[in-house]
């Protein structure tokens, strides 16, 4: 199979940069600027786990393990470079058309990042299908957008629109490494970081690392269709769904209120932006209701099962 596989691989192009090796010796090579970060990330997803391999596509495997990882690396305002993708098949006759599959998926979301799949590794057992990715960033300013560094007083702001992600946006969702790159390039913004397991579990890691609170004011959120799909079928409100629900990998940040201002006013991209919240001194986290009553922000979101 694994023979099979690449010689599959063989004939696939990729868009490398002049100078650069990618598949097919030893190791894979890629130019880097002198003084430039190097930002590192990966990611496992398995049958069962992740998604359920009777209902997706390979391709859309694939897709989502790069994607994944290339929201990390907009989580640090970085531009992914080349990706490393290593599958374990379950064994069987099978598996050739499954690997393909996720290669594809993973090269077409590749090829549109200018983040080249550059290497990788396969293997045989009997088990269920994983896929790990990992991708290779550079920073392109002096420093990448960290968790750390928010001040109270800051607005809390998010891209795109939230909550109801199970419903396919898990599947089909399109890394920000644009936005975040263009945000940290013209915005002063202190901290962020990807949504991955919902602003309740998420925003609690950032504050930690800021040694902040925050005040999340739920009449803020902005509500995907979905989410409010979601709360049709739950009876929970569509702002808990945006506050709760796992898997929308927006950007979360945090930034002077008056850089929020300028942002609001400047902004001219079509993912829109919207402010949430509020970053306090440290503190336990408070939600503001839909009538304006303050209580504790509940970690409720997705956790890893
Ligand atoms: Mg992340």
């Amino acid at each position: 199979m694994e023979q099979a596989f690449l010689q599959f691989l063989a004939n696939q192009t990729t868009s490398l940069a002049a100078g650069s090796v990618g598949i097919g010796d030893d190791a894979a090579m890629l130019s880097w600027g002198a003084e430039q970060k190097l930002v590192v990330c990966t990611d496992l997803i398995s049958d069962e786990t992740d998604f359920l391999l009777h209902e997706v596509t390979p391709q859309q495997i694939g897709r989502k393990a790069l994607a994944i990882n290339l929201s990390d690396i907009a989580a640090m305002a970085c531009e992914p470079v080349g990706a490393l993708l290593t599958l374990l098949l379950p064994q069987g006759e099978s598996s050739l058309d499954l690997a393909k599959g996720i290669y594809e998926g993973a090269a077409e979301l590749a090829e549109s990042y200018g983040c080249p799949i550059i290497g990788g590794d396969t293997n045989s057992w009997p088990g269920k299908v994983a896929v790990s990715v990992t991708v290779l960033g550079r920073c392109p300013g002096p420093q990448p957008l960290l968790r750390q560094g928010a001040q109270p007083g800051d607005a809390i702001a998010v891209t795109g629109k939230l909550g109801g992600s199970i419903l396919g946006h898990h599947l089909s969702f399109e890394p920000r490494v644009r936005e975040a790159l263009e945000l940290h390039q013209n915005f002063h913004l202190n901290a962020g970081m990807d949504i991955s397991d919902g602003i309740s579990i998420d925003l609690p890691r950032l504050c930690q690392q800021s040694r902040v609170g925050a005040e999340i004011d739920a009449r803020l959120l902005p509500i995907s269709d979905a989410a409010h799909q979601r709360s049709e079928k739950t009876g929970k409100p569509a702002w808990w769904h945006a506050l709760n629900d796992g898997e929308d990998f927006e950007l979360l940040f945090t930034l002077p209120a008056e850089q929020m201002d300028r942002l609001a006013t400047q902004w001219t991209e079509s993912v829109p932006i919207t402010k949430i919240g509020t970053v306090r001194e440290a503190s336990p986290l408070m939600l503001i209701d839909l009538e304006g009553t303050r209580q504790p922000l509940l970690p409720e979101g997705f956790s890893h099962q």
